[in-house]
């Protein structure tokens, strides 16, 4: 995949590999439910569009954490898609690829990296 203005990374298989698949919503419900009552942890199940079955995720709420760390000096802004298909920016980076912000964006569950935008100070 080639995102536009950044350097071809697998960023879609990585969001399959090591994980379960589960053929149905509620089959990945159920599981999810039973590993958040054991760690307490907070679980999403969403729709894989790579692989077409449903993964069990971490709570797409850690696309907050990404927010709390903007830098003005960092000369690309990277979005990414959660689970519903909704882009946001997430990070800054100084790297055309995303650099840092990018890896945090292939590790969180249901983030797709979308896009790398330098920023731009032009007036028009
Ligand atoms: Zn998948």
């Amino acid at each position: 995949m080639n995102v536009r203005g950044a350097t071809t990374r697998t960023w879609r298989l990585a969001s399959c590999e090591g994980k379960s698949a589960f053929r149905s919503h509620a089959a990945a419900a159920a599981d999810a439910k039973r590993i958040a009552q054991r760690s307490e942890k907070r679980l999403q199940v969403y729709h894989c569009r790579h692989c077409h079955h449903f993964h069990i995720g971490n709570s797409i709420e850690r696309g907050a954490e990404f927010r709390r760390m903007p830098d003005k000096r960092k000369r690309f802004g990277v979005f990414a898609r959660n689970a519903h298909g909704v882009e946001s920016l997430v990070g800054w980076s100084d790297d055309a690829d995303g650099g840092k912000v990018a890896e945090m964006i292939s590790e969180a569950e249901g983030w797709t990296l979308s896009r790398v935008s330098a920023r731009r100070k032009k007036a028009a």
